[in-house]
């Protein structure tokens, strides 16, 4: 409560002058929750310092990439030695062939595996691929889900689309949109009633993570699998968020699914720019150079970024770390749900609190939330440091660097920071 924001407040007034709202992506802005972000100076485990010298506990972990803690010593240490030799080629190097050895041992419905700079970069590449594969133009998403910000994929998207209600945005031809079907989540009949012969893929969170936390119906994924297997339609599954969190092989193994293409980001570059798609050989071969499918990148198989998910992903995989996880995060929401009054959901090591007495099972229902309640409940955590997401509608993020003493102080934090409400 005594903490100083000087050095934010000024940096913050600069930042307005030069970038637009202050940001170079919309949530950091904290319109979600009101009031002025903090620029952050460094950060380690789980633990965050911003320039005025203020200490939080991290429950956004950059919004999923930072699984061990920030500033792990192995990961540290990997792009320092990747950095000697020299931050980029242009030809094949050795990591690539590594860090992909990794992702498919990982996933068995992954064969092959195409790296790319970011989720939005996995998405977009991956539903070009599935047109070019299938010779079909529509493709099916879900309301709230949030799939980076390509064209055909901002349509009533999550994420910053929830928070600051635009999920369609401008500037996306009504031609392209056209050509997205957009169904409500968990919703069975919706799904009977496309016509998937002319579908090219279905897109969806496996583990829809961009309007708070939503837990898809028994059965629905098995349902689209079905669909799209008897209609000749891709099943793409957005795992950038639960990939290697919910399990190694993210949702596909915690649900026994496989999917035809799987996209991945965030914590296969070890908090680098790093995206990935990848799956049945017959599609990825598919592409450019191979295929008349094309996608490229000047940045691509980064060695620096390759090191970091190589350094992440090779930690992951140690014995423990997802039992780890879910005890930490169980300990953590056991408690926090007899404090803070809401809809509570937590899948692994993500959390989510719906400040609603509804029962959340698509977006509309999300939106029942007390946006305005949540953004005092916010600042009322930040002031005793503990930093939340700044949106209603985004998720907590437990890492393998989160203690039980972090645990105990920010259950103490929401004691306080609820009876301030
Ligand atoms: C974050 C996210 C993306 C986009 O990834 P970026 O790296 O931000 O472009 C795509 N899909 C899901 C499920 C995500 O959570």
């Amino acid at each position: 409560m005594t903490q100083s924001h000087e050095y934010s407040e000024k940096l913050w007034k600069e930042a307005l002058h030069y970038l637009p709202g202050g940001v170079n992506s919309p949530v950091r802005a904290f319109r979600g929750v009101g009031g002025t972000p903090f620029f952050t100076q460094r950060a380690k485990g789980s633990h965050l310092w911003d320039v005025d010298g203020n200490e939080y506990i991290d429950y956004v972990c950059s919004w999923g990439p930072m699984i061990l803690g920030h500033a792990h010593p192995k990961v540290v240490r990997a792009v320092q030695e990747a950095a000697r030799d020299g931050t980029s080629f242009g030809t094949p190097n050795p990591r690539e062939v590594r860090l992909a050895q990794l992702v498919c041992e990982a996933f068995p419905s992954i064969q092959k595996v195409r790296f790319v700079n970011s989720g939005t970069e996995a998405t977009m590449s991956a539903i070009r691929l599935a047109r070019g594969f299938t010779k079909r133009d529509k493709i099916v998403k879900f309301e709230g889900c949030y799939h980076g910000h390509a064209d055909a994929l901002l349509v009533k998207a999550g994420s910053g689309g929830a928070t600051f209600d635009v999920p369609d945005s401008a500037g996306v031809p009504a031609d392209f949109a056209r050509n997205t079907v957009t169904l409500p989540l968990n919703d069975f009949t919706a799904v009977d009633a496309v016509n998937w012969r002319e579908i090219a893929c279905v897109i969806i969170e496996p583990i829809p993570a961009n309007m708070g936390l939503i837990p898809l119906k028994s059965g629905f994924l098995e349902k689209l699998r079905k669909l799209t297997q008897e209609s000749g339609a891709l099943l793409i599954l957005d795992e950038v968020i639960s990939g290697f969190r919910i399990a190694r092989g993210g949702a596909q193994e915690l649900y026994g699914i496989q999917a035809d293409l799987t996209t991945l980001g965030k914590i296969i570059g070890g908090g680098l720019p790093v995206g990935a798609f990848g799956g049945r050989a017959d599609v990825m071969d598919m592409l450019a150079p191979v295929g008349p499918v094309y996608q490229a990148g000047t940045l691509s198989g980064n060695p620096l970024a390759m090191a970091a998910g190589i350094a992440t992903l090779e930690e992951l995989s140690q014995a423990g770390t997802y039992e780890k996880l879910e005890r930490l995060t169980t300990t953590l929401c056991d408690e926090w749900k007899k404090i803070v009054k809401g809809h509570h959901v937590r899948i692994g090591s993500l959390f989510c609190t719906f400040f609603t007495d509804r029962d959340v099972v698509d977006y509309a229902s999300a939106k029942t939330s007390d946006t305005k309640r949540y953004g005092r409940f916010f600042h009322g955590m930040l002031e005793r440091g503990v930093y939340l997401a700044p949106s209603q509608f985004e998720v907590g993020f437990v890492s393998l660097a989160h203690t039980e003493a972090d645990i105990e102080q920010t259950l103490r934090a929401a004691t306080e920071a609820v009876r301030a409400l």
